[in-house]
């Protein structure tokens, strides 16, 4: 009877300690879990430095600058300053389409301007309070480049002026053979 007594007690013994491995072994998994979470932050931080670095290599200095760096290019010297071919504007980086050649007038400000958005969802306003100055910052949605500025100074209908780099900006033509 201590004999069946005494292997009952280890049986028990057993899997209970069967058990404990199995908690342990659990814990161990969303331990696991958890640093599976920060290297997955830490590995957005390297796509972001990646992409830096990438941008780096593939834009021209100027255009990094006023992308990257929330740079602006000296007036009057933009390449769609004074320029009004037919087209869409794209982000220089991302080539999401930001604006449109019909929204595009003279403000005479020495950068391109536009008058209205091609698509709202590609644009994001933001509050810049650089250089001493309270003004509205125009990035893209996308791969939030710095594009420009927003001011309410423009023509109607919209009576906006945003004010853009031409460096953040690649122009697609839409003319097509026949035209
Ligand atoms: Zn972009």
């Amino acid at each position: 009877m201590r004999n069946y007594v005494f292997i009952l007690l280890l049986i028990i013994t057993i899997q209970s300690c069967g058990s404990s491995i199995k908690t342990k072994n659990n814990v161990l998994s969303k331990e696991f879990v958890t640093d599976n979470k920060s290297l997955t932050t830490n590995d957005l931080h390297e796509n972001k430095a990646m992409k830096k670095a990438n941008l780096k290599a593939t834009l021209s200095p100027l255009e990094y600058f006023v992308t990257q760096e929330n740079g602006t290019e000296r007036p009057y010297t933009g390449q769609f300053d004074d320029f009004y071919e037919k087209g869409k504007y794209h982000c220089v980086c991302c080539d999401a389409e930001l604006f449109q050649s019909d929204k595009k007038f003279n403000a005479d400000c020495g950068w391109p301007s536009f008058s209205d958005l091609n698509n709202e969802e590609n644009i994001t306003i933001k509050k810049d309070n650089s250089h001493g100055m309270a003004r509205s910052e125009v990035r893209c949605s996308n791969c939030d480049a710095h594009l420009g500025h927003i001011f309410d100074d423009g023509p109607t209908p919209t009576g906006l002026r945003y004010c853009i780099n031409s460096a953040s900006l690649n122009f697609k033509s839409t003319i097509t053979k026949n035209e």
